[in-house]
This record gives structure tokens, sequence and C-alpha cells, in this order.
């Protein structure tokens, strides 16, 4: 029983030949201070351009002595952070480690919290996940701060799940808890949310803004964008809903408007005017039909997407043996 437990450290690596290896040694100083638990490795090459891949090479030939399992995984090409999770996700699953750690490789995410979540973990036995939460967003742009606050608020109101606002992908899970979410079918994902469906208690540590060890943030405004849209949609369907209520008023609304033309017509016969305010509705209604074609349109690509199902990266290189 008193057996040491093992932790899955999964790491997404995008252009990081110059963090991978600090990362790598930041984390075995963390292992050595926690009695009872060894780290197995998983980094995810997400189709980086740089060297990325031969540090991580490198790392993993220096620990085969060691009875620690450094695995990697290398994309074809750039497939994007969540990607690369799902990629590292379901090689966990497939394990038979205890935990499993997702975290950033460039020392964003303090791993000295990986022993706090440990604890926060074993002293509950009801708790599944242990996940960090930025208090600060301290050298962060403004407006990028000021933009994902507003974008929590949206999607906690409207959508059907809870993302705690500040949430970052750096989380400690149990096996079972892995299993559910690499057992997810769908190929556009958006962690965030699917950390919060598959349910589970999630306790939350609180951590300050740390700057990136070197490099630059991989997100781009617009790239921050789509991923707040497709977050949306991913996990709430009542714009659609709010569409058909809409759709219903305005329809409604203008029958009874046709009715009183009518009757006005019969009373106090024809009059001409109103040509103004006819293009004023037909521009006003165009637009909106424009608008709601649109955000259809965003469902139905998705689910043209989806029901190709396509695989969500593709491998190029691992040392993992598949069986
Ligand atoms: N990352 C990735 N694929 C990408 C972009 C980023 O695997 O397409 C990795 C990146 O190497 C890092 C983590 O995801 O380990 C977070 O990326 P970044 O630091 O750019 O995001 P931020 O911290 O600004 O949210
Ligand atoms: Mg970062």
């Amino acid at each position: 029983m008193s057996d040491t437990k093992t932790i899955d450290i999964i790491v997404p690596c995008y252009n990081e030949e110059d963090n991978v290896e600090k990362f790598f040694y930041a984390v075995r100083e963390v292992e050595k201070l926690i009695e009872g638990y060894s780290f197995n490795y998983i980094f995810i090459d997400d189709g980086s351009s740089d060297g990325t891949l031969d540090v991580i090479k490198k790392i993993a030939d220096r620990m085969v002595a060691d009875v620690t399992s450094v695995k990697y995984i290398s994309f074809s090409r750039n497939f994007g952070k969540e990607a690369a999770m799902v990629a590292g996700l379901k090689t966990s699953a497939k394990g038979s480690n205890d935990y499993a750690v997702i975290i950033d490789a460039d020392l964003q995410h303090p791993p000295e919290l990986i022993k706090d979540m440990i604890a926060r973990m074993e002293a509950d036995e009801s708790v599944d996940c242990v996940a960090a939460r930025r208090v600060s967003r301290k050298g962060e742009p403004k407006i990028r701060s000021a933009f994902a606050r507003a974008f929590y608020k949206i999607m906690n109101r409207y959508s059907d799940i809870e993302i705690v606002d500040g949430a970052v992908d750096f989380r400690l899970m149990s096996h079972r808890m892995v299993k559910a979410i690499a057992s997810m079918p769908e190929t556009q994902r958006f962690s965030k949310g699917i950390f919060a469906w598959v349910g589970f208690k999630t306790e939350w540590i609180e951590f300050e803004n740390v700057k990136r060890l070197s490099g630059e943030s991989k997100w781009t405004v617009w790239g921050l964008t789509r991923y707040a849209i497709d977050g949306f949609i991913d996990f709430a369907d009542s714009p659609l809903k709010f569409l058909g209520a809409f759709g219903g008023v305005v329809a409604a609304g203008s029958g009874i408007y046709f009715v009183i033309e009518i009757v006005k017509t019969l009373v106090m016969g024809k009059d001409t005017p109103g040509y103004a305010s006819t293009i004023c509705l037909i521009l006003f209604f165009g637009g909106i039909i424009i608008a709601i074609l649109g955000l259809i349109g965003e469902y139905i690509g998705r689910m043209y997407l989806e029901t190709k199902c396509r695989p969500v990266y593709v491998e190029k290189e691992s040392n993992i043996d598949e069986e």
C-alpha cells in the first residue's frame, strides 16, 4: 500500500528549445522534495520548427539509465496546444500511473505547486483534480486581461459549464479523470470546458502570474479570439435557443405591424410616405439575418469537421511502443 505512487508529467512544447531543459531540471528538483512519488515525463513536441525535439530526445537518452521514463511524441506539424494535451492525456490514460499533471514548458506554471497539489489531493479522498488558478495577470497586456475577463463572464452566464476565471491548464488529475477526458471523442477540443464537463471534484490552488522563461507567447490576438469563440460554441447552445426566440418575436411583431398597416389603409386610404423607414428596416433585418446565418454557420462548420472524424493530431515520431 505504501508503494511509490507515479505521476505522469505531460508537457506540451512548441518552439521551446531554450526552455525544455531548464524546465525538466526544475521539475526534477521538485520531485526530490516530494517523498513517495516518482515522476514520468511525456513531452509532446507540437511540430516545433526549432530544436525542441532534439533537446527532448537528449533528455530522454540521458534518462534511459534512470528509473524515470521520458516519453515523447512529435507531431507532423503544429496542431496546437489542445492537440498536444490530448496526445499526452491519451498516453497517460493507457499507462498505469496514479496521477497526471499537465504543465507548460516555459515555467509559467511554477513546478513547486505540484507539491501542494499532491498534498491537497491526498488530504481528501473525494478530490480527483487539483487545478491552478492565476490570481493576477501581471505582465500580461491589459487588453488581453480585459477580454479574458469578459469571456469568462459570458461563458459562465450562457454555457452549460462553469469555467473559473484565471484557470490555467496546469492541473493534477487522478487516473480515472484522465481516462474520462481521453475517452472523449470530439476532435475540436476546448480543454477548459472538457475539464469542467467530465465532472469530478476539483480543488483550486492560487498562484501569481510568472513571466515566461524565454521566447514569446504563441497566442496572437486572432488566435485568442478564435479560441474564445470556439470555447463558447463548443459548450453553449444558448445562442441557438436565443435566435429561435428572437426570430419568433420578430415574426410576431411584423405580423402585428402588417395587420395594423392593412387596417390603416382600409380606414384612411393609401399613403406613400415611409420609403426611408422601409429601407431602414430592410437593412436592419438584412444585417441581423446575415449575423444569424454566420452564427449558425459556426455550428454547422463544427458539425462538418466533427463528422469527418479526423484525428486530433498526426504523429511523426515517438519513443512509445504501441502494442
Ligand atoms: N504550446 C503548444 N502548441 C502551440 C502553442 C503552445 O504545445 O501551438 C505550448 C507551449 O510550448 C507552452 C504552452 O503550450 O508549453 C503554453 O503556451 P504559451 O506560453 O505560448 O501560452 P500562454 O502561456 O501565453 O498562455
Ligand atoms: Mg506561457
